[in-house]
């Protein structure tokens, strides 16, 4: 069984008290949620606040990227230690804006992911498509390449979370259809069996892009999504507690 889990990226948004107050409303609407995992990936400087806010709850706590390296001369990079430190379980890594203006390759996406396993903080690792690769029926193969490269050699393939999110689709309001998202999640669950057998079974792959209260029971009615990566929709307690408690949609629909 593989447990639903639901991330809010707050990209570079919020500081430290508008941490604390939205934490103080988001734990209180999500107190009754026993089945699922809801985990925050805030701004650095929001990490301490947020640890201190969140303890005595099972919420997750997380950074949106983590350096490979221990320690050393990496201006602005941050470590898997310290963020254990604060108390971070997760760590976002790969994401498509980090890749498209901040020269994030599948190597170092490899390297973070394989840093972060190592030292015990859970890898959200991304991956997805650009428009113009959609639009040139190259989905697959991007998707390929980005599993091959920047998923290779875990020591703990099941510990990993993937996170499948079509560029064409974050911060658009263009959300995959569920059949579309359905279908690139079989597809990553497949290749992801070529490297490590019966784990992808039981690895967790969430869906990003344009995730909302409204559309997403119907994602997660899906057999291969299991649970989200959301941005805009988890700025607001209110909006972000509703996507956590989702009900799956009755009927699949396209
Ligand atoms: C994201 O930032 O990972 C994301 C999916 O953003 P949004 O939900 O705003 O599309």
């Amino acid at each position: 069984m593989r447990k639903p889990l639901i991330a809010g990226n707050w990209k570079m948004f919020k500081n430290a008290a508008e941490a604390r107050t939205f934490i103080y409303a988001f734990k209180q609407a999500v107190a009754d949620v026993k089945d699922r995992e809801a985990v925050l990936c805030v701004p650095y400087t929001d990490l301490w606040a947020a640890a201190e806010a969140l303890k005595g709850t099972p919420i997750g706590l997380g950074s949106q990227n983590v350096h490979w390296e221990a320690q050393g001369a990496f201006t602005g990079e941050i470590s898997v230690g310290m963020l254990k430190e604060i108390g971070c379980q997760y760590a976002v890594v790969g994401h498509s804006e980090r890749r498209q203006y901040f020269g994030e390759t599948d190597t170092t996406v490899n390297k973070r992911t394989l840093a972060a396993l190592a030292g015990g903080l859970t890898p959200i690792t991304c991956i997805g498509e650009t428009l113009q690769e959609r639009e040139a029926n190259k989905t697959f193969a991007v998707l390929e390449r980005q599993i091959k490269e920047g998923l290779k050699g875990l020591p703990n393939p099941t510990a990993v979370v993937i996170a499948y999110e079509p560029v064409w689709a974050i911060g658009t309001g263009k959300t995959a259809t569920p059949a579309q998202a359905q279908e690139a999640h079989a597809f990553v669950r497949q290749e992801f069996a070529k490297l490590y057998g019966t784990a992808a079974q039981s690895v967790r792959i969430l869906y990003g892009g344009s995730v909302k209260p409204d559309n997403m029971g119907q994602l997660m009615s899906q057999g291969d999504i299991d649970g989200g990566l959301v941005g805009g929709a988890s700025l607001e307690a209110e909006s972000f507690a509703k996507i956590v408690k989702f009900e799956k949609a009755a009927a699949v629909t396209k």
